[in-house]
């Protein structure tokens, strides 16, 4: 069973890798940055809570986020596997996921993290363009779209996140390291942690995390 955890600092491949996995295996994607950021441009009470923490860098209540984890993994589409992205980024938000997993019947079984040095993660931030309708990940310098701003996968006009500045960036990163690394020992214990690196090149990654894939479905 595909029931996946994608890991990693902001920069390090999550969202294109994401892309190919739920191309890939069928399994639905959520990221809970896309589930705020769909809140925040509808206006709802959570993307009017999480707007300013977001823009800044911060991370987002963990009542708010777990609460909409739980949710969002009950329904039906999950039933045959899932590939959580971006959650969790805390030990309570793990502890949170493992106790809920008996609860709906869909516990982890693989955590897979891509890791790469803080530099190139700053260099690929200042440059990254996303789709807002598909998540679809693209890069001005090393990975542009066939027609430029466009989305390759669905013809949607690509934007910058509000949070890939480098203020906010430093943020995340400082968030990443205090509060979301700590997860590693967590997930080694459990005996479901797979690094990979992500200095390889995104081809490679791809392969490599295919072959763990299709190992464990
Ligand atoms: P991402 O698209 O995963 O980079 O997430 C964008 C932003 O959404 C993060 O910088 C946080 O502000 C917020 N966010 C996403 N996932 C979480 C989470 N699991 N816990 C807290 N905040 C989150």
């Amino acid at each position: 069973m595909l029931n996946i955890i994608l890991m990693g600092p902001p920069g390090a491949g999550k969202g294109t890798q994401a892309t190919r996995i739920i191309d890939a295996f069928h399994i639905p994607h959520i990221s809970t940055g896309d589930i705020f950021r769909e809140n925040i441009s509808k206006g709802t009470e959570l993307g009017k809570k999480a707007k300013a923490i977001i823009e800044a860098g911060g991370l987002v209540p963990d009542d708010l986020t777990i609460g909409l984890v739980k949710d969002r993994l009950s329904q039906d589409d999950c039933k045959e596997g899932y590939l959580l992205d971006g959650f969790p980024r805390t030990l309570a938000q793990a502890e949170a996921l493992k106790a809920m997993g008996p609860e709906i019947g869909r516990p982890v079984t693989l955590v897979i993290d891509i890791t790469v040095p803080d530099e190139v993660l700053k260099e690929r931030i200042g440059g990254r363009r996303v789709c807002p309708k598909c998540g679809a990940s693209y890069n001005i310098h090393s990975m542009k779209p066939v027609q430029e701003g466009i989305c390759d996968r669905c013809g949607a006009e690509l934007i910058q996140r509000k949070d890939d500045n480098p203020e906010s960036f430093m943020v995340r990163l400082q968030n990443y390291y205090e509060q979301t690394a700590p997860l590693v020992a967590f997930y080694e214990k459990e005996g479901i942690y797979h690094h990979f690196d992500g200095m390889v090149g995104l081809e490679k990654v791809t392969e490599q995390v295919a072959e763990l894939l299709k190992a464990n479905r």
